[in-house]
Formats: C-alpha cells, sequence, structure tokens
C-alpha cells in the first residue's frame, strides 16, 4: 500500500471492486531489476499488466517486452516502442499472426518444436528464434508446468533445424516457475543452457543469447529474496556454468515488476455460517475467482488482506467471491484469519495484486463487470 493509492482510493466515489496501481512503484521495481541485473536487458512480460500508462512508463524507461499475441506487440507498438524491442514469447502461435508479427516488424520468436520453426521460416524469413526448454517449476508457488520447452537434446535439434530452414539459431529461454521463492533455481537450467551452448558450437553453431525468463516474486504474506538476491545468485550460475564467454541474457519479469505495485479495494457483500453449531464464518466478497483473482487457484498465491479492523480479535474464516459457482471460494482448505469485527459492508484491501489481476477477469460472468482498474 502506497499513500499515493490510499488518497485515491479515499476519493473514490464510484462502486465495485477497483485495482489501483501506482506507477511510482512500477518505476522502482524497473530500477531495481536494472540495477540488480545490469548486463540483461528486460523484456516484460505484457500479459502480467498491459494498462497503457504501463506500457508506457516501461517504454519511457527503455524496456523491452515479451509478447504472447498480435494484440499485445499492438499494445506495446502504440507507445511508440520500436518493433526490435519486441519479442514474440509465445511457443505456440498461428502461422498467419506469425506473418502479422513480421509485418508489424517482430524478428524475435520463440520456438520449443520442429514444426514451430517450420512455421517462422516460412512466415517471418530470416528471423532469430529461440528454443525453450523445459523447467520442472520446483520451488515455484505457481509452476508452469510441461506445457512449454522441450528437453535439451532436442533443443539443439531444433536450433540446428531453424539454422538450416535460414533463421538465426539466436539463443535458449527457460522459466523457472511463477513467484520462484528461490533465487538458485536458476543454476539447474543455466547448466542445461551451458551444454547446449557448448554441444552446438562443436556442431558450427554459435549461439548467442539466454532468456532468464520471469520468476521474480512479489511479497505476498510470506517474504521473498530481495531481487539483488537474484541478480547474485544468476551471475553466479552464469560464471559457474559459461567461464568468462558469458552469453547475451535478458530477463521477462512480469509479476515481479506490478505485482506489488496495485491494490484492489473489495466490500464484504455477507458474512453467514452454515449451521448454528458451526463456528467458521463466511466471507464473501465482491471479488472472486471471476473478477480478478484466479490465482487464487488451489489456494496458491494466498494475498494479504487488510481490513480497517485489522489488530481486533481475529478468527479464521472462508473468503469466497460473489458468483454462483461453487468454485469461487478463495480461502478454504487454509481458511484465512480476518477480525471478528469485519461487518457486512465493510471494504477491504488487497495487497500485491497489480500482476495477474485485470487480465484474468472474466467479461460479464454472472453479470459480473470485469475488474476495473486505475493507473496513477
Ligand atoms: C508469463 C511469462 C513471464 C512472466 O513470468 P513472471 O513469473 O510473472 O515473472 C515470462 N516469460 C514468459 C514466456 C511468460 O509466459
Amino acid at each position: 500500500m502506497t499513500d499515493r493509492i490510499m488518497h485515491f482510493l479515499r476519493n473514490r466515489r464510484e462502486d465495485g471492486p477497483c485495482l489501483v496501481v501506482d506507477l511510482d512503484v512500477v518505476r522502482e521495481n524497473f530500477g531495481a531489476f536494472a540495477q540488480a541485473l545490469p548486463d540483461t536487458r528486460v523484456f516484460y512480460a505484457v500479459k502480467a499488466n498491459p494498462a497503457p500508462e504501463v506500457l508506457d512508463l516501461l517504454a519511457k524507461l527503455g524496456s523491452c517486452f515479451d509478447t504472447a499475441s498480435v494484440v499485445e506487440i499492438e499494445q506495446v507498438l502504440a507507445t511508440g516502442a520500436s518493433p526490435d524491442r519486441i519479442s514474440f514469447g509465445n511457443t505456440i502461435k498461428k502461422e498467419r499472426d506469425i506473418a502479422r508479427a513480421f509485418a508489424l516488424g517482430i524478428r524475435l520468436f520463440a520456438v520449443d518444436s520442429e514444426a514451430e520453426v517450420e512455421k517462422i521460416a516460412r512466415a517471418a524469413p530470416g528471423s532469430k528464434v529461440f528454443c525453450r526448454i523445459l523447467c520442472d517449476g520446483d520451488g515455484a508457488e505457481w509452476p508452469l508446468s510441461r506445457k512449454f520447452g522441450c528437453v535439451p537434446e532436442m533443443a539443439a535439434q531444433v536450433l540446428e533445424q531453424a539454422h538450416r530452414l535460414g533463421l538465426v539459431a539466436h539463443g535458449l529461454s527457460f522459466h523457472v516457475g511463477s513467484q520462484q521463492r528461490n533465487p538458485r533455481m536458476w543454476d539447474g537450467a543455466l547448466a542445461s543452457a551451458s551444454a547446449i551452448f557448448r554441444d552446438l558450437a562443436e556442431r558450427g553453431l554459435t549461439l548467442q543469447m539466454v532468456n532468464l525468463g520471469g520468476g521474480f516474486p512479489t511479497k505476498y504474506l510470506k517474504d521473498v529474496p530481495a531481487v539483488k538476491a537474484y541478480g547474485q545468485a544468476i551471475f553466479e550460475s552464469l560464471r559457474k556454468h559459461f567461464g568468462n564467454r558469458i552469453p547475451e541474457t535478458i530477463i521477462e519479469p512480469g509479476r515481479g515488476m506490478v505485482g506489488n505495485a496495485g491494490v484492489i479495494e473489495a466490500e464484504v457483500v455477507l458474512i453467514s455460517k452454515k449451521s448454528a453449531a458451526d463456528a467458521m464464518r463466511w466471507v464473501y466478497l465482491d471479488i472472486g475467482k471471476f473478477n480478478g483473482l484466479a490465482e487464487t487457484m488451489d489456494e496458491m498465491i494466498r494475498y494479504p488482506i487488510r481490513t480497517a479492523f485489522d489488530g481486533d480479535e481475529a478468527e479464521p474464516c472462508v473468503i469466497a467471491g460473489p458468483s454462483c459457482d461453487s468454485v469461487d471460494v478463495l480461502y478454504e482448505k487454509e481458511p484465512y484469519p480476518l477480525p471478528l469485527s469485519l461487518e457486512i459492508g465493510s471494504k477491504v484491501l488487497i495487497e500485491g495484486t497489480g500482476a495477474y489481476t485485470t487480465t484474468y477477469s472474466a467479461v460479464g460472468f454472472n453479470g459480473f463487470p470485469p475488474l476495473k482498474s486505475y493507473v496513477i
């Protein structure tokens, strides 16, 4: 929570939950990344929060952008950033979208299969490609599983294929899992990456770049290491595995760039119990899984929730959203302590919600509007 957000909310008159993002915090986060990883270019992961004000600020600060669709590419271009500052980082693209991106000037693409390389060779000839390798996501609170990437042996083949088809085999990428609380988790992926670099060099192909992905955490309830600790751990691993031939590196922070810049104000709609004998309160908010808090899925992300009654006696309760879908329960497996003095109609502040909230919000499910957002 910042004074600017507090001031904004005090003067807000409209109804309904809203997210407020403080650009000063985004600016500080960008500076912290630049300082912690001074030789690494930042490609902000647009999906975390594509608000035009956020993209404009980052473009002005010199950031590059990781995008996953033609619409995201257009959102970045609208800031005036040139296409050489944009990567098309999704490994799963329609060929006609690759062609549209190419027409817009995009020349850097992610792949993780030979079939995708073939599409890029046809639709974006001569472009640079980097191949994503699988990462197990251990230690991450929001692991990315096996959807993206291929095993290291396949990555070498994919890049050789790219080279054969006239593309530039530029490098490798990985993602250690989102909300990665262990700075050492980049080490295993960098060991694999360096082995692929050596293997391909022996076959006459010199890679240039390692894309270190996202994963940098936001502080929710538990403490997380500072970005400086990530910079140090990553630099040590680069030294260990690449010696004095450290490749060009980029990072793609999403959550770590905007998560702590946002606060959601929501309202208590109902406090009730399931039976007279049951001590457990159910607290229903006007925000839930479908209008902003999708990352409470499996209770993976546990947001700090502030109320005007903090400090009063608190007891665990179940917190649920407003929709008529029974999966719209935020915290039940591990009930969440809220003050007993909390009342129907009270406002609550949900912190650390600058990333993956507006973009995960459904359009009108049950008639609830998508999460409103203000960037100040
Ligand atoms: C979502 C995504 C990111 C951002 O991840 P965070 O954990 O939010 O930093 C980075 N790179 C790629 C390819 C992504 O899909």
